[in-house]
């Protein structure tokens, strides 16, 4: 073993779990404790800016000045107590992750001294100097400005002893340049069309929220033996290593006893998120060795979201404290499961009615019926969109690896909810359709909607878009992800198509057709038209390929590829018509997700030609170097070397490859930065470059099998991914 990776090894070893106690067993001791809640609000804001505040957040009432001024004084008042010192405007740019830039409280008071300065106005609205965060090109071609504004629905939080205020990020001429901004009209879109529908159900339902609950995996590794990994260090992902002998194929690891390390971890980021308000409900270890998942309760999507991306920021510092690393990258390490997020989603109203969910009157599930259809049609509609938006360089590592979702989405209903579908699909338009007295549904035949009690056991894993008895879970999102990507487009898409099965229905009406039965037909009729979406077999098999491809599904593996879909007529047109983005702004994104990808792989392909040629290669040769010496003396003895011999040109051979591959994408590399067309420019790096990582890697891997373990540098997979 080389000394470094020695080293490195003996000092993962001495890390030991850390003794981390949460004040109480109680989290409603400490839950929130870190966030401006309605609690906080009502202690530190008077009775009448509290409620101006609520209405703002419950009926986007605007702000005057100075009820903004009031809030800010009490938030800064909260936040004093403690222990900030300075507050940031929070916001997620399409670089991922999130941004913050720090001021402390203090002003000079114009006296030579310094006062705690804190107004509504800077609470509002900033002008963060934001021209490093992608565009798109909408700063160029308008204003050089960018400003980040208030969002009232999502609490302010102290991390560390900064106040951050999550913020909306938008362009000086109001285009969105960052995940939230869309999002927020993503869900004002569904909410609008939801309710309308739900108005045929009950005319009460003046709001429809959209849910999210994510599970979000990710792999530990001991920070010693990450650092000694350059392509981890750079690249969030191991460009080469040898399978360890043993990694999942017992099944060992998931839901395991977690490590003693880990679960210390563990508790530390729970209490952690506990106190900012992510409500983590759920810790197990997944498939793989060295990784794991969480889970909080679920909420309304946008907090949901500005959850998981405050979970990230503290996953990475509750890690440090352990002498850990969290990888967040699809797929770390070959021959191992990777990384996804799921999205679990729903449609609930104010008066707490989970609209996926069947209830317990005919009439109540022709409501439940209406959403899953219309949910199902609109993802069959955008099916290459959906895909579009969890695409990327590293997602495209995990999608239809065998082991995660396919690259083709498809949904899975379960044996129940299915027949009962077929069965409206096949009835007859002229039936009488009506509830009688007692409720139930007069019409022959489908006697079990009444009573529709699912089998929540009917799961399909491989299903990338799975009902799963009260929500739909949508499982291709990458760990990696802002979650938003995705929601954005599921909720616009419902947007459109409840808007659409609304026509439908008034149409009917119209024509003198009662209004169940309009439902009913329209429903039926969606049901036959989006038969091709529906899929419960294996998402895994070869045959689902082909089977998807006759169905015309969206089967396009090619991640540029894929981004082409943001830019299709329909999607243009989904997103104009609900008002989420502009033509420019999707525009600017698609061009902000190809930059993202020629970068990437940009990355990598220079991380991988320095490693083979700087680390392996001359590992390699000093090895040869010892054979051939061994050889030479043999020769003299007269001994036979035949098997030496064999092993030093194995070596040299792939060498030899190693150099020339090296050589040629790096010339691939070069023409391909020549393109100025940022698209053919991003298709060229997956058709002409990336192709070359699994080629090196696979005599560098095979090198590793043979050189000897004291000289090799770089640690391998069984040492990095088995945490003691
Ligand atoms: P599983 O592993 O079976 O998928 P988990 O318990 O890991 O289940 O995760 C389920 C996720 O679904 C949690 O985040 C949970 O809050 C969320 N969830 C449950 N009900 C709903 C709902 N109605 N809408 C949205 N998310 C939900
Ligand atoms: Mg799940």
């Amino acid at each position: 073993m080389s000394l470094l990776r020695f080293k490195m090894l003996e000092t993962a070893l001495s890390h030991k779990a850390m003794e981390v106690k949460a004040p109480s067993n109680n989290p409603s001791d400490y839950f929130g404790e870190r966030v401006f809640g309605r609690k906080q609000m009502r202690k530190y804001l008077s009775k009448q800016t509290y409620e101006a505040l609520v209405a703002t957040i419950e009926s986007n009432t605007p702000l005057t000045q100075g009820v903004a001024d009031a809030i800010a004084a009490g938030m800064r008042q909260w936040a004093l107590e403690n222990g900030a010192d300075h507050y940031c405007h929070w916001f997620q740019p399409l670089t991922g992750g999130t941004a913050e830039k720090h001021d402390s409280f203090g002003e000079t008071d114009g006296n030579g001294g310094m006062l705690e300065e804190f107004s509504g106005k800077v609470l509002t609205q900033q002008e963060p100097d934001a021209s490093s965060f992608p565009s798109g090109g909408i700063r160029n071609t308008f204003e050089a400005r960018g400003y980040s504004a208030w969002d009232p629905t999502s609490p302010a939080f102290i991390v560390d002893t900064t106040l951050c205020i999550p913020t909306l990020f938008i362009s000086y001429t109001g285009e969105a340049l960052d995940y939230k901004t869309p999002l927020l009209r993503s869900i004002s879109a569904v909410n609008k069309a939801a309710t309308d529908v739900c108005r045929y159900f009950d005319k009460s339902v003046e709001r429809v929220y959209s849910y999210l609950g994510w599970e979000q995996e990710f792999f530990l590794i001991d920070d010693s033996l990450y650092s000694a990994r350059p392509d981890l260090v750079q690249t969030g992902r191991t460009m080469m290593g040898h399978e360890a002998a043993k990694n999942q194929q017992l099944d060992d690891h998931y839901f395991g006893a977690i490590p003693s390390r880990v679960l210390a971890f563990m508790k530390d980021l729970e209490y952690e998120c506990l106190r900012l308000g992510i409500p983590l409900k759920t810790r197990h270890n997944e498939v793989a060795p060295n990784q794991f998942e969480v889970a909080p309760i679920y909420e309304e999507a946008n907090l949901a979201n500005d959850h998981n991306q405050l979970l990230i920021t503290v996953m990475h510092q509750v890690a440090t404290r352990h002498n850990f690393r969290v990888l967040l990258h699809e797929k770390p390490f070959k021959g191992v499961n990777g990384s996804g997020k799921h999205n679990n989603w729903s449609l609930g109203t104010d008066a707490g009615v989970n609209l996926l969910s069947p209830g317990k009157t005919a009439f109540e599930n022709l409501q439940f019926i209406t959403f899953l259809v219309n949910v199902i049609a609109a993802v069959y509609r955008h099916n290459g969109l959906l895909k579009a938006s969890v695409m990327s360089a590293t997602n495209e590592q995990r999608l239809g690896a065998g082991e995660a979702p396919p690259a083709i989405i498809s949904t899975f209903l379960g044996t129940q909810v299915s027949s009962v579908l077929d069965k409206i699909a096949s009835s007859h338009g002229d039936t009488d359709i009506r509830f009688d007295a007692k409720n139930a549904f007069r019409m022959s035949g489908l006697s079990q909607i009444p009573s529709l009690l699912l089998d929540n056991t009917d799961r399909n894993r491989t299903s990338p878009f799975a009902f799963t008895g009260n929500r739909f879970e949508f499982r291709a999102l990458g760990a990696s992800d802002n979650c938003a990507e995705a929601m954005i487009v599921l909720n616009a898409a419902v947007a459109e198509q409840l808007a659409d099965f609304k026509r439908r229905v008034d149409e009917r009406i119209e024509r003198g057709v009662k209004k169940e039965k309009a439902i009913y037909e329209t429903v039926r009729e969606i049901i036959n038209e989006c038969r091709p979406i529906r899929f419960d077999g294996n998402g895994y098999s070869d045959e689902w390929r082909e089977e998807a491809a006759r169905r015309g599904l969206d089967c396009e593996t090619s991640t540029p590829l894929n981004f082409d879909r943001l830019l299709d007529e329909r999607t243009i047109r989904l997103f104009e018509r609900t008002g989420v983005f502009n033509k420019v702004e999707l525009e600017a994104r698609a061009e902000i997700k190809r930059e993202m990808y020629v970068k990437k792989i940009q990355i990598e392909a220079r991380v991988l030609g320095d490693l083979a040629l700087n680390h392996i290669v001359p590992i390699a040769s000093k090895y040869e170097g010892v054979l051939l010496d061994k050889v030479w003396k043999m020769h003299q003895l007269g001994l036979d070397a035949a098997t030496d011999r064999g092993l030093i040109q194995n070596i040299q051979d792939r060498t030899a490859t190693i150099i020339t591959l090296v050589g040629e994408m790096i010339e691939c590399r070069k023409r391909a930065n020549r393109i100025e067309d940022i698209r053919l420019r991003a298709i060229a790096y997956h058709d002409t470059v990336a192709v070359y990582f699994g080629k090196i890697r696979d005599h560098i891997d095979r090198l590793e099998e043979v050189v000897d373990d004291q000289i090799w540098t770089l640690p391998k997979y069984r040492e990095i991914l088995f945490i003691k």
